[in-house]
């Protein structure tokens, strides 16, 4: 029998209807509308963050809390399950990748669209499942399960606020998908680490995501990129801004100023290739950083990783179009 934990950290898969709204609830009274929890074919013991939350409050104190909770359990378990809400599903996964250098077991974020009391919820399926791949072993990182998809974490986006498939991974193959049996596409899984786990938790939150639209403010860009070190430029089409002289001057006032910009697209698939039209030839030439196919949550908790190693200004260029961990496809 394996040994399993399953982390609660909130979200709607543990929450109840209180005054008009969902708010969380205790992790006992999960588990008693779980019994099959206990005959899983796995040994789960629980624990839980110190205050469960609604993920939309997600931020580097949960996030250091939830990676200190799987570091100081990480031999004594062979699995990690994270009940997480749907809304920062992806920012956790894709920071808990970064955090977690070289592991070796698997980490299976899951939650679910429909509270585990209602009678049509989504929940069961999902812990039951998510559980019996941790139990498995065979995945070594960390990854999301959600609606009989298991999607590495660090490429999945939440795509749907009401269907039960709420995520989707847009560059990406799905790791495993779950019908009668699991079957595991292991080509596109990370099955082996051969180095001794390293986990970061110095995290930075000296970041922002610029969006561009047509028509912003010279003011909007100035106040955005005056306000962080690293910032995340999320462009039109494969990577195209505006030509305006101004906005490229402010591209690279901040530049050269040290700090960092990394090109992702507004679109769900597909890269940013900078220099293929006219309209990101500029951007590549003062110096924006092409972040390719990673999703915007990838790249943000890549650069609070990043940021957080105290890395200097050419080794964090260097790093953002590396692939870390499987994030991005170079
Ligand atoms: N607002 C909830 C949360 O992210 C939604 C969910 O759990 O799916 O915590």
């Amino acid at each position: 029998m394996k040994n399993i934990l399953l982390i609660y950290t909130g979200g709607t898969i543990g929450m109840i209807q209180k005054n008009n709204s969902l708010s969380p609830f205790n992790f006992d009274e999960l588990k008693s509308a779980l019994p099959e929890i206990q005959d899983c074919g796995s040994v789960v013991s629980h624990t839980k963050l110190s205050s469960p939350i609604d993920s939309s409050n997600m931020n580097i104190k949960q996030w250091v809390e939830l990676a200190n909770c799987i570091k100081e359990n990480y031999k004594k378990y062979d699995g990690f399950v994270i009940l997480h809400g749907s809304d920062t599903m992806a920012y956790t996964a894709s920071m808990l990748s970064f955090m977690f250098e070289n592991i070796d077991k698997s980490v299976i974020l899951t939650g679910s669209q429909l509270p585990i009391g209602i009678k049509r919820t989504d929940a069961k399926e999902n812990i039951i499942t998510a559980i019996e791949i941790a139990g498995n072993s065979f995945v070594k990182e960390v990854c999301v399960y959600f609606e009989y998809q298991l999607y590495r974490g660090n490429r999945v986006v939440k795509v749907n606020a009401d269907n039960f498939d709420a995520f989707q991974s847009p560059n990406y193959p799905v790791l495993a998908q779950a019908g009668v049996k699991i079957k595991y596409k292991k080509q596109y899984i990370n099955t082996t680490s051969k180095l001794d786990l390293n986990v970061h938790l110095n995290i930075s939150d000296d970041v922002s995501i610029l969006k561009l639209f047509p028509s912003i403010k010279k003011e909007t860009v100035s106040a955005i990129l005056n306000s962080s070190s690293g910032i995340i430029l999320e462009t039109f089409g494969s990577g195209n801004a505006t030509t305006q002289d101004w906005f490229i001057e402010e591209l690279n006032r901040a530049i050269q100023n040290k700090k960092t910009i990394v090109n992702i697209s507004q679109c769900l698939s597909g890269s940013v290739n900078q220099g293929h039209y006219q309209t990101s030839k500029l951007l590549k030439k003062v110096g924006v950083i092409s972040g390719h196919d990673m999703t915007t949550e990838a790249a943000l908790t890549k650069l609070m990783f990043l940021q957080g190693l105290k890395l200097n200004h050419s080794d964090i260029k260097q790093k953002i179009e590396a692939n870390l961990r499987g994030e991005i496809s170079i």
